[in-house]
């Protein structure tokens, strides 16, 4: 299935990687954080890589579930599991924004029992910002002050001086980096499309877990090679997978092993992050406050349905989508009333769609396929 069969996406299928080592080996730091509504630019201006959690690979919560109930997140659960087993303890630092209630509760949980284990003796500072769930004037303001606030304490933490030169840089980097994978993006979604799903989300997984100016680069070789190749010329249903977190191949190669094509998607490793730039002028903190506030949300985001229906609709049309596939993680409230609205939505368009709950740690693939089947047989 895998078209661009590169040694970057192998990146995306471990949690640490040789560019990381690299890195703590020349004595930088890395900041750990969950997940959306992180400025990274004003990590990356610190001279620090910030690595957004994930738990790919990881098949078990059995150690999470001691300290989480049962109907948070699996997702949750289980990266708090891998977090026990020492997976992250080559954070620097960890910084935790209240994304969602099952996300947020990380802060106390990686500050009492992963970071306070017994024979753990690394110090690694923790930080906590507070995102408003609305998106207005008066939450901006606030917002501000809390990056404003970050920044000192990475500055104090780190004894780092963090400035507009460095933060303009951060932006010019960045900024480059989502252009590329826009551009990845738009032979994605070709009639035929040069990459399949899976390796699209492996090329945006492993592009959260190296510095950007090395997934610049890599970016930039692999987009010249999908260029150069053929694409997928036998048609399949073209799919888009929209909902909560997908960091691993599992539930994509079900639907592509499965006569579909995940050709666009809308989620949190996916096509979310690459829709807005930071401005290039003016203050540039402000400037990427203010990306991060007002980017493409994601549900947390209470009154932005509207707009992320808009979203949807656009990339329905240009990727010529057949069906869209909602899915949520058990518990997950955000997703599973975003997607009860998409699909009353959808269903007003005409577009098909089916909705459906899952783990995060996929034990019912049978179930799940047969569910996928009757779907892309339906379409
Ligand atoms: S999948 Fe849902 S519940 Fe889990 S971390 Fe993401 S938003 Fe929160």
């Amino acid at each position: 299935m895998n078209l661009v069969n590169d040694a970057f996406l192998e990146i995306a299928n471990s949690i640490e990687n040789k560019y990381i080592k690299f890195w703590q080996d020349s004595d930088k730091k890395v900041i750990g954080y969950y997940c959306t509504y992180i400025p990274e630019e004003l990590i990356h201006a610190a001279g620090i890589l910030p690595y957004r959690v994930r738990a790919t690979g990881h098949d078990t919560t059995e150690l999470g579930d001691i300290l989480m109930v049962r109907f948070t997140c699996s997702f949750v659960r289980a990266s708090l599991d891998l977090a026990l087993r020492g997976g992250f303890d080559f954070f620097d630092g960890f910084l935790i924004c209240n994304s969602c209630d099952h996300s947020r509760r990380m802060y106390e949980l990686f500050d009492m029992k992963v970071f306070n284990r017994e024979g753990f003796n690394k110090k690694v500072p923790r930080f906590y910002i507070s995102v408003p769930h609305i998106i207005s004037e008066e939450g901006f303001g606030w917002f501000k002050q809390e990056v404003e606030e970050l920044k000192e304490e990475l500055e104090n933490a780190y004894g780092v001086k963090i400035t507009d030169s460095n933060l303009k840089n951060s932006i010019s980097v960045y900024n480059e980096n989502r252009k590329l994978l826009r551009e990845i993006h738009k032979i994605r979604i070709l009639d035929n499309p040069k990459l399949t799903g899976a390796d699209a989300l492996q090329i945006s997984v492993a592009n959260t877990s190296v510095p950007k100016e090395v997934a610049n680069q890599e970016l930039k070789k692999i987009l010249t090679k999908l260029k150069a190749s053929e694409g997928i010329k036998n048609h399949k249903k073209r799919i888009m997978v929209v909902g909560s977190l997908i960091d691993d191949l599992n539930f994509i190669n079900l639907i592509e092993n499965t006569g579909g094509l995940v050709v666009s998607d809308f989620l949190c490793f996916g096509t979310r992050n690459f829709v807005d730039d930071v401005e290039t002028n003016g203050n540039p903190l402000e400037k990427i406050t203010k990306r991060t506030y007002f980017r493409m949300s994601c549900p947390r985001m209470m009154d932005d349905h509207e707009n992320r229906l808009k979203f949807l609709k656009k990339e329905i049309d240009s990727a010529k989508i057949d069906g869209v596939i909602l899915q949520r993680i058990n518990n997950c409230d955000l997703h599973g009333c975003d997607n009860m609205l998409f699909e009353h939505d959808l269903k007003d368009l005409e577009i098909p769609a089916m909705n459906i709950d899952r783990e995060y740690v996929q034990a019912d693939l049978n179930r799940l396929q047969t569910r996928i089947e009757a779907f892309l047989e339906m379409i």
